[in-house]
């Protein structure tokens, strides 16, 4: 029983490699991928409303013929459209446009639009629609199934992506793909149904419940991947209870030395976890450690007195982060600290090439005893002496794939490395327990002394030049700030250039001031130096999106403003908070939203003004998480689910488990194989 379907994507007919490559970046490699890439919405193109009955804020298609045209100057040109048909009318607004535009909507002409229906200066009216010209005939039929609007990428357009998936969806429903359900009947709808429905929902459909995940579809599918998700783990525990590690022992007077370094005590906390963490690496079995702690409460220090003991020991620790920009800041620290103890760390990243990484390799093979770096480390030709144990900083951005990978790089023989995972993501524990099944967990719950809580206040938008002036003052006082612009459509080019006009726009209304601009599709060495010039204090003010969600320190920086804050989950806004208050300033954080504010979004926002307690947040979170939360959901998954949320899907967790019971081998082989991608990994890690 296996899955027919399994076709590599680059075998597609329509995808070439380009193409290809920019699925992968989706985490879709085969024609199964595809069929499990969940739209984010869905457009209603079945049918065409009258013009007369439009209405503000919704998204429609509408059919008229151009009963006017003119192209106007305001403070830019324009090209302005007025459709008509028996009901009423409708302006169409360009507010960029080219010949052919003009020749499109030629009075005279009958054409079909969509888009989003505004309220204007003449009416109603639509900007820039998606528009086709109609012959004389009879208008090309609609469709009798939603439009599904998938997630892309850079340089994948929608229309490319949805051709691609809507393909494979034709072959499942011929039956030219053969998926085997061992759910069977025993989950409704079967799979073929609920993948029908996901990518091609009948106007009946309740179509919140298929975005927002609550429709048995999804259901179904969210049950089977978590399942798959349930089944490896167990096959990993099984497996992991024959390995065997190395003992780690600590050496007392190396210890001494790294805090008569660090310049400071360690907390009671990071006391314990490292004994927690010692007590592990003693035994000659491996750990394999979650260690939560929120952001600022002092993890690094916990994960070089973990790496000193494999050094201690005469053998190997790596410790990996999932940017570069995160690693370097490891780096940095961590060689300052052991430096001083005779221990040089090495440093390998992607961009590390030629001489360098020829020399980063031949260390690792030979004398070096601490690596630093990101999942380069773990790339094909990289081979260690002695890897005994590896740190993964930051584990919500890795998946399970790279963690099992990562151990059975390690792996030599029997002997398998040690693993501590270290988080800032707080996890109530009952979710932790799946999520991080077959991990131990470790907890720093207290923060260096000394540190002020973060105020802070939520504003509407509508007050950004008060925000502005308030910023000004506090930049005129030598503080630093943060300015977030966050993810606002389904596309990292657009957040990139959200950020780049902000970056504009403040600079110029604070001309006193130099601006750094930072997202997340300049290159790895621009990105390093924006964020040197924001340490050295060199730029006062850093415009960002979410890249400097993970890992940023610069203890100076005292003020954070999110825009768009309503659109970003609680652990997400948690996480961006805790950029700031880690020096001695008090610390202040604005939240800036676009009103009008929805209740959850409102709950929200409270929550980020009542609080600074990461596990708090997190509960809340949980119970907040509603409808609307793709954004939220995608950026806080602590292991990457393609449908399943562990927030939303909990009470699916204990029919999970007896389902697991009642499969045979076979069954379970076909969905792990199905979900993760190939069982062999996790029989021999
Ligand atoms: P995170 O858990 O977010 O990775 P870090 O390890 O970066 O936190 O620590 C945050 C800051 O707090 C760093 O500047 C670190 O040097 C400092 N720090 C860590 N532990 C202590 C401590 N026990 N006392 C004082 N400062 C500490
Ligand atoms: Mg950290």
């Amino acid at each position: 029983m296996t899955d027919r379907g399994q076709a590599p994507v680059a075998e597609l007919h329509g995808v070439g490699p380009q193409v290809a490559s920019r699925l992968k970046a989706l985490g879709i490699t085969c024609e199964l991928d595809l069929l499990f890439h969940r739209p984010l919405r869905y457009e209603d193109r079945t049918r065409i409303v009258p013009l007369g009955r439009v209405r503000p804020e919704t998204r429609v298609q509408v059919e008229g013929r151009v009963v006017h045209q003119e192209v106007v100057q305001r403070r830019r040109r324009m090209l302005l459209v007025t459709l008509a048909d028996d009901t009423g009318q409708l302006t169409l607004r360009f507010f960029r446009f080219f010949p052919s535009q003009l020749r499109m909507y030629r009075e005279g002409n009958r054409v079909r639009c969509f888009g989003d229906v505004r309220f204007g200066p003449q009416g109603f009216e639509m900007a820039h629609p998606q528009a086709q010209v109609l012959g004389k005939g009879e208008p090309p039929p609609l469709p009798k199934h939603l439009t599904a609007i998938y997630p892309v990428t850079q340089g994948l357009a929608q229309a490319t992506l949805a051709k691609i998936i809507d393909a494979a969806v034709d072959r499942l429903l011929d039956g030219e793909i053969r998926l085997a359900d061992p759910l069977g009947s025993s989950e409704s709808p079967p799979l073929q149904e609920a993948l029908r429905i996901i990518h091609r929902p009948g106007p009946e459909e309740n179509l919140d419940a298929l975005i927002d995940g609550h429709h048995p579809a999804v259901q179904r599918l969210a049950t089977e991947e978590l399942l798959a998700h349930h089944l490896a783990l167990t096959r990993l525990n099984q497996a992991r209870a024959r390995q065997r590690a190395y003992a780690l022992k600590p050496d007392e007077a190396l210890q001494e030395k790294l805090l008569g370094v660090v310049g400071f005590e360690p907390t009671g906390a990071q006391r314990r976890v490292v004994g927690e963490i010692m007590e592990d690496l003693g035994a000659e079995r491996p750990m394999r450690r979650l260690l939560q702690g929120d952001v600022g409460s002092g993890k690094t220090l916990v994960a070089a007195f973990a790496l000193l003991a494999a050094a201690a020991s005469g053998r190997q620790a790596a410790i990996v982060a999932p940017t570069e920009i995160l690693a370097e800041q490891h780096y940095r620290t961590l060689s300052q600290w052991l430096e001083p103890l005779g221990i040089e760390p090495v440093w390998l990243a992607g961009k590390v090439k030629g001489k360098a990484r020829r020399e980063a390799l031949a260390r690792l093979a030979g004398e070096a005893s601490i690596a630093i770096g990101t999942h380069a480390l773990f790339q094909e030709g990289v081979e260690f002496r002695d890897l005994a144990l590896i740190v993964v900083d930051e584990q919500h951005r890795f998946g399970v794939h790279q963690r099992l990978a990562l151990a059975a790089k390690g792996s030599e023989g029997v002997r398998s490395p040690h693993q501590l995972v270290m988080t800032a993501t707080p996890i109530p524990r009952t979710l932790a327990m799946t999520a991080y099944a077959g991990l131990d967990i470790s907890v720093i719950d207290e923060l260096p002394p000394g540190r002020k809580p973060v105020t802070t206040v939520v504003l509407s938008q509508g007050r950004r030049e008060e925000i502005v002036e308030r910023l000004r003052r506090a930049l005129g006082e030598g503080r630093q700030a943060y300015w977030v612009c966050p993810l606002i459509e389904e596309s990292d080019v657009l957040e990139a250039q959200a950020a780049e006009t902000t970056a504009e726009e403040l600079s110029a209304a604070l001309p006193e001031f130099s601006v750094g601009l930072i997202h997340g599709r300049m290159k790895p060495a621009d990105k390093q130096a924006v964020m040197d010039a924001f340490a050295s204090g060199k730029t006062a003010l850093l415009v960002a999106t979410t890249v400097i969600e993970v890992g940023v320190d610069v203890p100076n920086a005292s003020l954070m403003m999110i825009e768009n804050a309503e659109r970003l989950g609680l652990s997400q806004l948690h996480q961006l908070r805790g950029r700031v208050g880690r020096g001695s300033e008090q610390a202040a954080c604005v939240l800036i939203y676009k009103p009008p504010l929805g209740e959850t979004a409102r709950k929200r926002l409270e929550t980020m003004r009542e609080t600074t307690d990461g596990f708090v947040i997190a509960e809340r979170d949980l119970e907040l998480r509603g409808p609307g939360e793709v954004l939220g959901t995608r950026q806080t998954g602590m292991l990457r689910f393609r449908v399943a949320d562990l927030a939303r899907d909990a009470d699916l967790l204990e029919p999970v488990k007896s389902l697991a019971e009642s499969l045979d081998v076979a069954g379970a082989d076909v969905v792990i194989e199905r979900w993760l991608g190939g069982a062999e990994q996790f029989v021999d890690v």
